[in-house]
C-alpha cells in the first residue's frame, strides 16, 4: 500500500484549489490546513480503507456546515 497520496480538493471557502499530501501511514485521521488563497481553516477529513486500499478525503469549512 502506498503511505502517501496525492489529492487536490477545493477550498469550501473560496472554491481554491489545493493539492494535499496525504500520510495513510497513521489510518483514518482529522487535520486543519490554511487555504493558501484565502487563509481560511480547512477541516480535512481522512478516511482510509486498507481493504480497498483507498483513502477518501471529506473536506468542509469547520462552521457546521456539510459540503
Ligand atoms: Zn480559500
Amino acid at each position: 500500500m502506498r503511505n502517501y497520496t496525492e489529492k487536490v480538493v477545493s477550498c469550501p471557502h473560496c472554491g481554491h484549489s489545493i493539492a494535499i499530501t496525504l500520510d495513510a501511514s497513521n489510518g483514518s485521521q482529522n487535520f486543519y490546513d490554511d487555504c493558501p488563497a484565502c487563509c481560511h481553516a480547512i477541516h480535512l477529513n481522512m478516511m482510509v480503507n486498507e481493504q480497498m486500499d483507498s483513502i477518501e478525503l471529506f473536506v468542509d469549512a469547520d462552521d457546521e456546515q456539510i459540503f
